[in-house]
């Protein structure tokens, strides 16, 4: 069967919106019914399993954009299992024409795809991918040797080379829908447990974040309007409210960054953003890092694994549990770092910043494999991405590509003092430094007894000594990274 009557099956993965998606827009032109599907893989082991806070989002993500296909009289189908199986059994029981999704870039997703493809195309069945949440797919970006980049900069000046990002497309207003085959079981959203329990530990992200395409909409605009002016400047301030939020947005696929990108030049042209020209490049060159993030990733399929420098696999790693926990829950004795990973341990996110100060600490001055560190914010992230952690984790290293020189270690009193200058960063996420006055609070063991007294702070007690001496630590770092020379 291969009528206007067969339905077509939009498939939804890291595209979890109506607006600007391209395979659901051509599924709709097709005039057939859709089938709109997820599906939760869990036994296809290639596929890396997600993060603790990214099944706490994934949940509000698939609730709502259900809610937003049932407004217009259709549903969203969740299935579980492996995802070939589970499309050819739909397809065949449904006596469905055609499939449409938009593409993803690590490696186990794209062969699960390719596969998918070549068996329905054997038996004539259409099989239709799109680009939905790049600015340019990564093989449409090469150097004139058609080599992949490995420097951000021409990466960045060829991509601006190939001119405006198309427009978006606007959200469809009607649809048309078909029911689900009755030997396709689908399953319940709270069957799927992505949200905690026992304990409970998703109270700080459920205030802080509303996952879906509204709550998309709504970070964007108020960032645009208090955000994007003076972007270039105070981007660097976690103890600001500057930089648009979108990260975990742009992961699940709730805004496209071609809608991001043309609504700040929008927002620009009509006065409702008071930014600078040097703001919006700020910003756009911003995006470019994670259009660079899936370049790499594309090319290196193993880069939450592999140093991407191979010269790094001479370094030897320390493996010291006691200093990796006292990392993981904001307990190391510094305070910009404390206050980063209480952060990320109380909101699912942390300011890019203050990313980079509690990296380099796990790597130069705790001199703890950076995998340990991707695996970890792997797991707490709102935002975890399988190309922006990687890419991250390994230009903090110094084993990625373009990445800052291994000798750089930020000293994180500096930072702190630099970036949060009053301490009021410090002061939101570790309040028992609270009273501390801002000339201390980056270092408090520089305080008097009485000064500490005064803070109400016994250290040691209420807060922990440094668990590494700064100079010793960025010595050891030093002779150990030389062996990557
Ligand atoms: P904005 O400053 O408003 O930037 C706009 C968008 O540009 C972001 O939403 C993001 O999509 C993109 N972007 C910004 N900076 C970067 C960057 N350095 N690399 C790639 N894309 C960027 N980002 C993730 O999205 N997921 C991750 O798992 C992730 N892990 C990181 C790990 C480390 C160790 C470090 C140093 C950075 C990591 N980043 C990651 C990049 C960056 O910290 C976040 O994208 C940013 O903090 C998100 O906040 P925002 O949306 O307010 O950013």
């Amino acid at each position: 069967m291969n009528d206007r009557s067969s339905p077509v099956i939009v498939w939804f993965r890291e595209d979890l919106r109506l607006a600007d998606n391209p395979a659901l827009h051509a599924a709709r032109q097709t005039g057939q019914p859709l089938i709109c599907i997820y599906i939760f893989d869990d036994e296809s082991h290639a596929l890396r399993a997600p993060g603790g806070a990214t099944k706490w989002w994934l949940h509000g993500a698939l609730k709502t954009l259900g809610e937003s296909l049932r407004k217009h009289g259709g549903a969203l189908h969740i299935l579980r299992g492996a995802t070939q199986s589970l499309i050819e059994e739909l397809i065949v029981a449904g006596h469905a024409s055609a499939i449409f999704w938009n593409r993803r870039y690590d490696e186990a997703g794209r062969t699960i795809d390719t596969a998918i493809k070549s068996t329905l195309k054997e038996r004539g069945i259409a099989a239709e991918s799109f680009n939905a949440n790049l600015l340019h797919e990564p093989w449409t970006i090469a150097r004139k040797t058609n080599a992949p980049f490995k420097v951000f900069t021409p990466f960045w000046r060829a991509l601006r080379a190939k001119g405006e990002p198309d427009a978006p497309l606007a959200a469809p207003r009607t649809f048309s829908f078909h029911d689900l085959p009755k030997s396709i079981e689908p399953v319940a959203l709270a069957d799927l447990h992505l949200e905690p329990h026992k304990p409970d530990w998703a109270g700080g992200l459920r205030e802080a974040w509303t996952p879906g395409e509204a709550g998309a909409h709504a970070a964007l605009k108020h960032f645009l309007k208090s955000g994007l002016p003076n972007y270039a400047e105070a981007r660097d301030r976690p103890d600001k409210p500057a930089t648009s939020r979108l990260s975990s947005f742009l992961h699940f696929g709730h805004i496209s960054p071609r809608q991001v990108w043309h609504a700040a030049q929008a927002a620009m042209m009509s006065g409702t953003s008071k930014a600078s020209s040097t703001d919006l490049d700020k910003f756009f060159s911003e995006l470019g890092w994670r259009e660079f993030s899936y370049h790499l990733l594309f090319h290196h399929p193993d880069l939450a694994t592999t140093n991407f420098q191979n010269r790094f696999d001479a370094l030897t790693w320390r493996h010291d549990a006691k200093a990796s926990r006292a990392w993981q829950r904001g307990l190391t004795g510094y305070p910009i770092v404390d206050a980063g990973m209480r952060e990320l341990w109380t909101t699912g996110w942390m300011h890019n910043r203050v990313r980079m100060v509690t990296a380099s600490f796990l790597i130069k001055h705790l001199l703890i494999d950076w995998r340990e560190g991707e695996r970890w914010f792997w797991d707490m992230l709102v935002d975890a991405d399988a190309a922006n952690n990687a890419v991250s984790w390994q230009w903090v290293a110094g084993s990625g590509a373009d990445a800052a020189p291994y000798f750089r270690i930020f000293n994180p009193v500096l930072q702190g003092e630099r970036f949060d200058p009053d301490g009021a960063y410090v002061r939101r996420f570790i309040p028992e430094l609270a009273r501390l006055p801002a000339a201390l609070i980056h270092k408090p063991w520089k305080a008097t007894q009485d000064q500490l007294a005064a803070a109400g702070v016994r250290l040691g007690q209420t807060y922990p000594q440094p668990i590494v001496e700064h100079d010793f630590a960025r010595k050891r770092a030093l002779a150990a990274f030389e062996t990557t020379r």
